[in-house]
């Protein structure tokens, strides 16, 4: 038996970032810049106003209180989106909005309260008071404040988040170039497997892993292609294997454990380069991994909550990497521990839990029957409860390591 670390060193060893694709900067959301970006224009473009008020000469301002105010000639009104027409020479001052370009001549703000605007009955005044003194550049955004022309604004590598998009929104760049998403085959092998829309004969089940690794692959940035069902025969497996040569991974559920009808892992051994090993971990011992005519195969255990965890631990970072992303590791929190939790055979336990956080602290409970083909206690849970290989029994009270299925999904 392996160890977890060891498992997924082997697996990343045989998965490598993508190319790049070239797509609306809407689509790249998750996905990995492939350019270092640079912006052609000033952001702002323009200096202007970051309040609405009175755009003046600040040495107008000078000696301005409230009781002496300083008067001005309102020669215009500039509002977001336009130019204004005439220059501000001394002792004349320009209505503005926030974010209309400065007048000419102007080189501060007076905003609306620091002036008699809202004593005087006309609405736009010809002549404003001015109640105090403005130094240059106040309430003034710079042009180029936020991007200078010519700067790099993002670098090959970034991920794209909302705020990037908004980022590149605002040089005018529509497209932009990102790693893309891998394609990821997903079959599902079992005599007793029946699909969603069909009736359920005796003795059959439903095929749920093939939905469960889907939504998986989907969550983690992947496109999955679902291959269906193939039944524990190695021509079948063989031909649905064929169907996924072109994907950028494929990921097997069940056939790998040590029965008479665990074919999957036959197949790897014949038709590519395998890595078949057992992992020194509960639930999820047995996992194929190898290469299969140029794709990488992860064969995962077909117990419904075997299948999700080992993917959360090997064929996410894989996904990530293709990606991409450099940080593979899911977050986790250390938690308080409300149940017991054991450790049988020195394998590393991840126990279904729910996290909650109560004053600052963070506690963990176990959500029940821990039976690897109890699916509904996955559903319940929020996070994997970590009990180490070497530690026998965790108890009420003990600190635990929790990986989060629920936070960061990038
Ligand atoms: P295996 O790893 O092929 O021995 O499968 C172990 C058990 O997982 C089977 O007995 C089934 O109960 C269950 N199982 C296998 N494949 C699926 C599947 N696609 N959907 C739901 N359960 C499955
Ligand atoms: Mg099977």
């Amino acid at each position: 038996m392996i160890s977890v670390e060891e498992a997924l060193d082997r697996v990343l060893s045989y998965v490598h970032m993508l190319d790049g694709e070239e797509k609306p900067i809407m689509d790249c959301l998750g996905q990995v810049l492939d350019e270092d970006v640079y912006s052609s224009i000033d952001v702002p473009p323009l200096d202007n106003s970051a309040m609405d008020g009175y755009a003046v000469r600040a040495q107008d301002t000078a000696g301005a209180t409230k009781s002496s105010p300083v008067y001005l000639d309102v020669i215009g009104e500039v509002r977001a989106g336009t130019i204004a027409e005439r220059e501000v020479v001394s002792g004349t001052a320009y209505r503005i909005m926030t974010g209309a370009p400065l007048p000419r001549g102007a080189d501060s703000i007076v905003r609306f309260e620091d002036t008699d605007e809202h004593m005087q009955s006309a609405q736009h005044p010809a002549r404003i008071g001015v109640f105090c003194r403005v130094p240059p550049g106040h309430d003034v955004r710079r042009a180029g404040e936020d991007i200078a022309r010519g700067q790099l604004v993002l670098s090959r590598g970034t991920v794209i988040r909302p705020q990037e998009v908004g980022v590149l929104a605002s040089i005018g760049k529509a497209k932009a170039r990102v790693i893309r998403r891998p394609v990821v085959a997903v079959l599902a092998t079992g005599d007793e497997l029946v699909e969603v829309e069909q009736p359920l004969p005796d003795g059959k089940i439903y095929n749920s892993n093939s939905f469960s690794i889907a939504a998986q692959v989907l969550r983690y940035g992947g496109i999955p292609r679902s291959l269906g069902i193939t039944p524990d025969r190695i021509e079948s497996i063989v031909e649905k294997i064929n169907e996924a040569l072109d994907a950028d991974m494929l990921i097997t559920s069940g056939g790998v454990s040590l029965g008479d009808y665990d074919l999957v892992k036959e197949v790897l051994a014949e038709q590519g380069e395998i890595s078949f090993w057992t992992v020194r971990m509960k639930p999820g011992k047995p996992l194929a991994f190898g290469m299969i005519r140029g794709v990488p195969h992860l064969g995962l255990p077909g117990n419904p909550v075997s299948s999700m965890v080992t993917f959360e631990l090997f064929a996410r970072p894989a996904i990530l990497k293709m990606m991409g992303k450099t940080n593979l590791s899911k977050p986790s929190v250390q938690a308080v521990l409300e149940d017991s939790a054991e450790n049988t055979d020195g394998r590393r336990v991840f126990a279904r839990a729910i996290v909650r956080k109560e004053n600052d602290r963070y506690f963990a409970r176990l959500t029940g029957p821990q039976g690897s083909g109890i699916l509904t206690s996955l559903a319940r849970a929020n996070g994997l409860a970590v009990v180490p290989e070497d530690v026998e029994r965790l108890n009420a009270g003990d600190t635990v390591q929790v990986l989060m299925l629920d936070w960061s999904e990038e």
